[in-house]
């Protein structure tokens, strides 16, 4: 199952890309994620990027398009795998398609979760993370067990830096400007199922695996 998943930030893509990979046993691949661990050990990819991402600005397409080609090539990934936060530009998804007829292998789908802005604050704003394994919490709809204890490994949880007012009213004109004009290119391929995604988190996960059954 190779598999695109798309959403405005904070719209649930990390959330359901995580049942995704537990039901079909195949990686998550969360540019975010790497990018975030990249910063955090100040590698020359992490102190280029940090800007970009502490601003909520996209980081420049020639250096995803490169940790994406890398990334796919692991052994891992040759089952399938879920794509999350890439790609997020034409010329990325452009780059995606070449690497695929590379590698000589197709897309399945890709799932759009569709979210109003309006909830896009609310969810940004009450989402909480573990700084050591990823683990996405919401205050509300999908509280830990002990509060501000991850549930998976027992750290403190904390607000992501880039889920401030300033850098999310950023993220959603990039995703505006440059990611929405994705819907159409995947639509045009006959790939795009689109999902309500402003249900909650089950009826999402339900969602989803009626579309690609
Ligand atoms: P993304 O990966 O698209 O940025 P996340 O999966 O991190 O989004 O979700 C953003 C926040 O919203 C998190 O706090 C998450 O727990 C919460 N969340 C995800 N899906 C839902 C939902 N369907 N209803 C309510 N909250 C949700
Ligand atoms: P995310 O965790 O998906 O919300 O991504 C956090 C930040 O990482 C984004 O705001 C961007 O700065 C950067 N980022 C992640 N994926 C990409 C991508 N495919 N293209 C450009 N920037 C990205």
């Amino acid at each position: 199952m190779r598999l695109i998943i798309m959403a405005p930030p904070g719209g649930g893509k990390g959330t359901q890309a995580s049942e995704l990979c537990d039901r079909y046993e195949i990686p998550q691949v969360e540019t975010g994620k790497i990018l975030r661990k990249a910063v955090k050990e100040q590698s020359e990819l992490g102190r280029r990027a940090e800007k970009y991402m502490n601003s909520g600005e996209l980081v420049p397409d020639q250096v995803m398009v490169e940790i994406i080609r890398s990334r796919l090539r692991k052994p891992d990934c040759e089952n399938g795998f879920v794509l999350d936060g890439f790609p997020r530009t034409i010329p990325q998804a452009e780059a995606l398609e070449e690497l695929f007829e590379e590698e000589d292998i197709e897309l399945d789908a890709v799932i759009y979760l569709n979210v109003p802005e309006q909830i896009i604050y609310q969810r940004l704003g009450r989402r909480r993370v573990c700084p050591e394994c990823g683990s996405t919490y919401h205050l509300d709809a999908n509280p830990p067990e002990v509060e501000s204890i991850c549930d998976n490994c027992g750290s403190d949880i904390v607000q992501r830096d880039d889920d401030r007012k300033d850098a999310i009213k950023k993220r959603l004109q990039e995703y505006r400007n440059k990611t929405k004009p994705l819907l159409e290119f995947y639509k045009s391929r006959g790939l795009l199922n689109e999902i309500d995604g402003d249900q909650s988190i089950d009826e999402v996960t339900s969602a989803i695996k009626e579309a690609l059954d």
